[in-house]
């Protein structure tokens, strides 16, 4: 199986970048074998075992891939390998103690890739499957990568480095999901969402200066999509990933004023301020705006989806408050509470470019309805951040910060949110054109809603 990447011209629902999307089984590819990599201080346990032949694998891929993107140039394997467990006594490990440290990291002063056998590697397994672990190798050889390539300078910001590390990752995984992998599988739809979501629990760089402040390793939305770039273009691609080009795309940078995010209750008044806000955002449309109204509504024989439903007769969008409230709750470790406010009117917003797609004479009711629609609430969010180079000024009052995208985000990688689905509560398989149609309209503004998410 494989495919020809692309970023920009087809964009078909039934494909990931190319590849077909799948739901098929990930992790390791059934009698595959071990690799015979030698790892220090590990105890063979199947966390060593998972990590080893996971940066096996990432080697073999670069061994092939290295020459092909560098001029030739050679991939040499990393040193060592280390493994440690966090909770045991601590040893001193590239002038790190290793006592408490949940992590998984590259040393360049020492070519070392480490990871946390007792505690990180573990938790990751447990909560999103193995691929996580792989995600995670796979982030750190990244930047054995790009020391090897030397596509880094040592004045460049840390998140340069680490939206590379993403992105090398990313063009890893694509190798792993066009089926050409020797030891690990991955199905497009559900595995890389996995994946994906995995990208914004790596805080690697221990030691490291932040140059840019405490998020240095960048927002969710910078991690997901840098690893959509590997994926999709390859490691070239990765390579172009420059202070500018980093400068000029994230939102590290977009939003120049540290905003302290607040949390808008699920009110009259925030409802009331989200409205107004797309009705400035879309008013250029010429649309009718759509009532919004709360408790559900009767729409002919039409079955609401929450939380959130647009009746496409009647022009109207019901809200379901407690279930938007229920959403708006910030996420919190061991408790089935929500994705933030901004998930919550995100899916308002999806229901009101219903009804702008319906004045412009739009099908609702596909797959292409579900991703336009993710679209046109990436183009509403776009509007709603300072720029800080110009290029477009906000409109309305209603702002947002980097951490409300990222509940976005979570949420289009999610399995129940309505911001890419159609009028009927449909959503595409993969998360990876979810977030992708969500950034395309966030960068780019309304216009490729329409034309590259064509009927
Ligand atoms: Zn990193």
């Amino acid at each position: 199986m494989s495919g020809t990447p692309t970023t920009f011209g087809s964009y078909s629902t039934t494909e990931v970048a190319g590849l077909p999307a799948t739901n098929g089984p990930s992790g390791r590819k059934p009698g595959s074998g071990r690799s015979d990599l030698p790892v220090d201080g590990g105890v063979n346990g199947e966390m060593d075992e998972l990590a080893r032949d996971a940066v096996a694998d990432i080697e073999d891929y670069w061994s092939a891939q290295f020459p092909q993107s560098f001029d030739g140039k050679q991939f040499a394997p990393v040193k060592r390998l280390i493994s440690y467990d966090s909770a045991g006594p601590g040893t001193q490990l590239c002038g790190e103690n290793t006592a408490g440290l949940t992590n998984a990291f590259y040393c360049p002063s020492e070519d070392v890739v480490a990871w946390d056998r007792g505690q990180l590697l573990p938790r990751l397994n447990a909560s999103f499957g193995p691929m996580s672990v792989v995600t995670v190798l796979a982030h750190e050889m990244g930047h054995a990568v790009q020391t090897r390539a030397a596509t880094v300078t040592r004045d460049d910001p840390v998140i340069v480095q680490e939206q590379q590390a993403d992105c090398f990752a990313g063009a890893y995984f694509r190798h792993v999901a066009e089926g050409s992998s020797k030891y690990f599988q991955i199905s497009t739809g559900q595995g890389l969402n996995q994946a994906m979501g995995v990208l914004n629990y790596i805080r690697d760089a221990p030691g490291e200066t932040d140059f840019t402040g405490a998020d240095a390793h960048g927002s969710a939305f910078d991690r997901v999509s840098a690893f959509q770039f590997g994926f999709s273009d390859g490691p070239r691609r990765c390579a172009q990933m420059t202070r500018d080009e980093v400068r000029a795309r994230t939102t590290q940078f977009r939003f120049w004023k540290q905003q302290q995010e607040q949390d808008l209750p699920v009110d009259r008044r925030s409802l009331d301020a989200v409205s107004d806000s797309l009705h400035e955002v879309f008013r250029d449309t010429g649309a009718a705006p759509p009532k919004i109204v709360a408790g559900t509504q009767a729409c002919g024989a039409r079955k609401a989806t929450t939380p959130a439903a647009f009746c496409p007769e009647t022009n109207t969008i019901s809200l379901d408050i407690p279930e938007l409230q229920r959403i708006a709750t910030p996420p919190r470790k061991g408790s089935a509470s929500g994705y933030g406010d901004f998930a919550a009117y995100a899916q308002v917003a999806s229901r009101y470019a219903l009804s702008v797609q319906q004045s412009a004479g739009l099908r609702l009711d596909d797959a292409q309805a579900g991703l336009r629609t993710a679209c046109m609430v990436g183009a509403w969010s776009g509007l709603l951040v300072e720029d800080p180079i110009g290029r477009r000024n906000p409109v309305g009052k209603l702002r947002i910060a980097p951490g409300d995208v990222d509940e976005g985000v979570a949420a289009l990688l999610g399995d129940d949110s309505l911001i890419a689905a159609n009028v009927n509560g449909d959503q595409v398989p993969a998360g990876f054109a979810r977030v992708e149609a969500f950034r395309i309209g966030f960068q780019q503004g309304l216009n490729p809603c329409t034309t590259k998410y064509a009927d």
